[in-house]
Parts: structure tokens; sequence; C-alpha cells
């Protein structure tokens, strides 16, 4: 038999894999709901992550974790809105949070510093994390159900055992179950790569503008600037995986070159300097065709991965992760609803996820003005045209918008009732 934790079988009624914003996030609620949880997570935290611009949706779930008021405390930088060149406008436009309803703020933060905030809360809501510990296999019964997971602790032999009622993947793009249990669809519209780096001593946008993200539109992609503390911006340039690898410069060539024809990140950036080496990373969007099965369930990029063009990913991961606390708890107290409770946690998401997906899709196009891209957001997430487009549009790039609103809202009742109808 495999060592395990303890010298003995160790027994969770759930495992998490992976201790980022989505996989921390459900160990914490599932915690504070009074259940025993393990997170195995890979890294010793803090860790560098790249992901560092957040919209208001994520606020939803920080609320439930208790974390605001130590987002605030910790001089994260508040994030009001964006300012973009993008389209055929001639002159650059910009979006307010405000414009969008209930939550008029997100913050810019290092991920490290985010992620480890609610890792940390996570433990101390009552969850066992365990860092340095890379989860390998499920461990999958005759009947192929999932009830636990083989893993090594980095310095030490041996792989080892842990089992629980249900396990979640959340171990972002590494996918650790996804890729084992179901099948994958790569977006080829969205198959983009990544470079950034970060500069000290840069000027910040005017005005209002002083705290958005700068999104500006190039030749063969568009950049991002994210003002994170006393004069650092993160920069970052996309574009299509063909253009980079069809190109005779590297990446960072490709950076330098498409930097000089940017208007306003020239203007942040003209008194910079470059303070840290590129990084890059693989920026193709995908989406598992399935989300759960029997004993596993995934959160976060180990479910799906949509582009960065609006900074969704993190509030992504934490709206899911919170939905998902709650349907697991339901879950662990009636048994016999696992299946139907995860499979409308899977179609909410699914549906969450497409509405972001299209709308970037759409936004890539970038031949139309600022009023398509509002009635592209209307048609999708308020076909009837109850508000205005431009509400719609802030709404949707919010992550706060009209279908999504099931994400967070799931009614499991019905499940809970008939069963025990059906009982009796
Ligand atoms: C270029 C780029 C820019 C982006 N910009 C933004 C942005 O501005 N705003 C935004 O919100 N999002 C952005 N994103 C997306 C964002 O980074 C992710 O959506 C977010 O990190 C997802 O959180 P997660 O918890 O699902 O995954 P992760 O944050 O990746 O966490 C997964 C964790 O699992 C651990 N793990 C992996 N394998 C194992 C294993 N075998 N065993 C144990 N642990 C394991 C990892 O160490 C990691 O800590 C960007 C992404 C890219 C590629």
């Amino acid at each position: 038999m495999s060592p395990t934790l303890l010298g003995v079988t160790d027994e969770f009624d759930v495992i998490v894999i992976g201790g980022g914003p989505a996989g921390a996030t459900t160990a914490g609620l599932l915690s504070k709901y009074g259940h025993r949880v393990l997170v195995l997570e890979r890294e010793r935290f803090p860790r560098y992550h790249i992901g560092e611009s957040l919209i208001p949706g994520v606020m939803v779930p920080m609320e439930e974790l208790g974390l605001t008021e130590r987002m605030e405390a910790k001089g994260f930088e508040r994030k009001y809105g964006g300012t973009l060149v993008w389209g055929n406008n001639e002159v650059p436009w910009n979006f307010s949070f405000t414009t969008g309803g209930k939550i008029p703020y997100a913050y810019h933060t290092r991920r490290a510093d985010l992620d480890t905030l609610i890792l940390d809360r996570a433990r101390e809501l009552g969850a066992l994390v365990i860092e340095d510990a890379t989860v390998k296999d499920p461990i999958v019964e005759d009947d192929g159900r999932v009830t636990g997971i083989r893993y090594t602790l980095r310095g030490l032999d041996g792989v080892r055992e842990a089992r629980a009622s249900l396990v979640i993947d959340a171990s972002g793009q590494a996918r650790v179950l996804g890729r084992k249990l179901t099948e994958v669809t790569w977006n080829d519209q969205l198959r983009n790569v990544a470079v950034w780096t970060y500069y000290d001593n840069c000027h910040r946008l005017p005005g209002d503008e002083w705290s958005n993200i700068l999104i500006e539109g190039t030749q063969h992609g568009w950049f991002w600037a994210i003002p994170l503390d006393k004069g650092v911006f993160s920069v970052g340039y996309v574009t299509r995986s063909d253009v980079a690898s069809g190109s005779d410069k590297s990446l960072e060539d490709l950076f330098e070159s498409e930097i000089t024809q940017t208007g306003k990140l020239q203007d942040i950036l003209k008194d910079a300097t470059q303070a840290a080496g590129y990084r890059s990373a693989r920026d193709w969007s995908y989406t598992n065709e399935r989300f759960h099965g029997n004993g596993w369930v995934l959160v976060g990029d180990a479910a799906a991965f949509v582009d960065p063009l609006f900074s969704t990913g993190v509030a992504l991961a934490t709206l899911a992760g919170s939905t998902l606390s709650k349907v697991v708890d339901q879950i662990l107290k009636n048994p016999e609803i696992e299946e139907k409770a995860l499979d409308r946690y899977s179609s909410a998401y699914q549906d969450f996820f497409h509405d972001i997906r299209s709308f970037v899709e759409g936004f890539y196009d970038r031949s139309k003005t600022k009023g398509y891209y509002f009635n592209l957001a209307q048609d999708i997430n308020d076909p009837e045209k109850k508000n205005d487009a431009q509400v719609d549009f802030v709404k949707l790039i919010s992550g706060l918008s009209g279908r999504a609103g099931g994400l967070f809202d799931l009614d499991l009742s019905d499940l809970i009732t008939n069963t025990a109808t059906t009982e009796d």
C-alpha cells in the first residue's frame, strides 16, 4: 500500500488539486461550511503567476471569504475601469465599472500577493493545505468512480494517497484530472501567445483614467498596461500564434517593434526603465468537453480558459469556486443528488463561459466601432434589450452579467425535495 501523509489512509470530504484562486476559494468556503478539505498545491506560496488585473465579479467571492478589507489593507491598486485604443474609433475610449451597477471597482494586484491571501484564508477557515505536493493521478475504482488521488511531496520519496467523497481539480492549465478523464476542445480563433515584462518609473494615464487598465491594439496584436504599485506597470503583448511563428523575430523582438506603433502606451513608458526580463506563455483558449464525472469535478482554468483580453480569468475561477462550494456542500449532505447537482453546475458554468468567450471572439474584430461592441454585449446578455447597451457591455466585462447570475445562484432544492418524496 502507498504511504499516506499521516501513516494511515487519509480520508477527507473533499480533495482540491491546486491552491490558486479557484482551488483556494472552493476550499475556503467548503471549510467554512464545516467540511474536511485537503488542498494539495505543487508550488510553495507566494509564487509568481500572470493575471494581475481583476474585474468586479471577483469581489463577490472575496466578500464571502471575508477578504475585501484585507485586499484594501494590502494596498492593492483600485481599478475603476479601462481605456481602450481599439476598433475604428478615432480617439481612445473608456469604460467605467460604475456604469455596470452594483460593484464599482476591482483591483490590480501582484498575483503572488493575491493568491497567498486567498490560500492563507482557506487555511484559516480550516482547510489542510499542503504545499510542495504534486498530484500525479486520480485513484479510479473498478466501477469508474474517482475516490482519491496519488501525490508526491517535494524532497521525500514515495507516492502517497489521499481519499475523499469528491475530488475537485483546480490545477489551472495543468488540467491534472481533465487531461486524463475528458477531452479538451481548443479554440482556433483564440490561438494566441503572450509576452510580457515590467517597467519602473511609469507615467499614469491622465485624470479619471489614472488607475485604468490600458488596452491598445496594434497591427498584429494588442498590448495591456496594468498599473501595479509605485510607478510599476505590467506590460504585455498578445498576438496570434501563427503570426509569432511566421515571423523571423523572437517574441521579445516582436514586443519591441510593435510597441513603437502605440500612442498611449508610449506616453506611459516615455521615462520608464524595463525592470524585469521577458516572460511568455501560450494563450490558447480551450474548454473541457465535460466539467464533471463520477466522483470528480473541474473548476477555474482546469475547466476552461478564455483569452485575457478582458481580464476575466480570476473572476471566472473564483465565481465558479464559490458556486461549486455551495453545490458540493449540498452533495455532501445529500449524496444522491451528486450527478444532477454537478450537471447544473456544469451547465451554468458553460453558459457563463460561453457568453464571455463569444464576446471576446466578436471583440477581436477591430474593424468595428464601440457602439457595435456595446450592441454585441447586449445581444449576448440582454437580448430583450432591457438595459442600455453600454450598461450591458460593462456588466458583461465586469463578470456580473444577466445569464451569468445563474452561476452563483444555483437552486438545488427541487433535487433534494424530489429525492425525499421518492424515498417516502
Ligand atoms: C497571458 C495571460 C494574461 C492573463 N491576464 C489576466 C488578467 O489580467 N486578469 C485575470 O483575471 N486573469 C488573467 N489571466 C488568466 C488567469 O491567470 C487565470 O484564469 C487564473 O490564474 C485561473 O486561476 P486557477 O486557480 O484556475 O488556476 P491557477 O491560478 O493557475 O492555479 C492553479 C494551481 O494549481 C497548481 N497545480 C498545478 N498542477 C498541480 C499538481 N499536479 N498538483 C498540485 N497542484 C498543481 C499550480 O501550482 C497553481 O498554483 C491571464 C492569463 C494569461 C495566460
